[in-house]
């Protein structure tokens, strides 16, 4: 628990929160940005500030959550998909600093829109790039 954040006093229901569902472990509920018809945002109840400094366990925890989830609303709910989103640092939108998956749930023809702007990157830059970001494990 860190006194100075907004979602772990949310998992605690110190601050109301529109509850979609809770376990041992995690908490989902709506978002309140007004943004996306069904937003949902699932969190560990452990405060961990974002997805790279999580704990081997918190991340099963959050994912077995959003899969669970995921398969509700598509089950359930009346949605055919799932986009799932996790911003991770404040170069990448990322506003709360306690980690956090964004689930946006899809319907055919639906107006959303979720994505990332096309860049056309070439076969050249991928030459670069791959040395940048090629990763062999130690
Ligand atoms: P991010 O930009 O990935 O850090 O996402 C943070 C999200 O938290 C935003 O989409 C906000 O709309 C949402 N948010 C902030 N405060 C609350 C709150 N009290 N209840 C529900 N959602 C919130
Ligand atoms: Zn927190």
């Amino acid at each position: 628990m860190n006194n100075d954040c907004i979602f772990c006093k949310i998992a605690k229901g110190e601050i109301p929160s529109y509850k979609v569902y809770e376990d041992e472990n995690t908490f989902v509920f709506l978002d309140i940005a007004n943004d996306f018809y069904g937003h949902t945002l699932v969190i560990p109840k452990k405060h961990v500030k974002s997805i790279v400094e999580a704990d081997e366990k918190t991340m099963l925890n959050v994912f077995k959550t959003v899969q669970l989830i995921s398969n509700h609303y598509i089950k359930n709910c009346g949605f055919s998909g799932v986009n799932i989103v996790n911003n991770c640092g404040e170069s990448a939108g990322q506003t709360v600093m306690h980690f956090h998956i964004h689930i946006f749930p899809r319907k055919e023809n639906d107006l959303g829109e979720v994505g990332w702007k096309q860049e056309n990157i070439s076969e050249l830059k991928l030459d670069d790039l791959i040395k940048q970001l090629k990763y062999t494990k130690m």
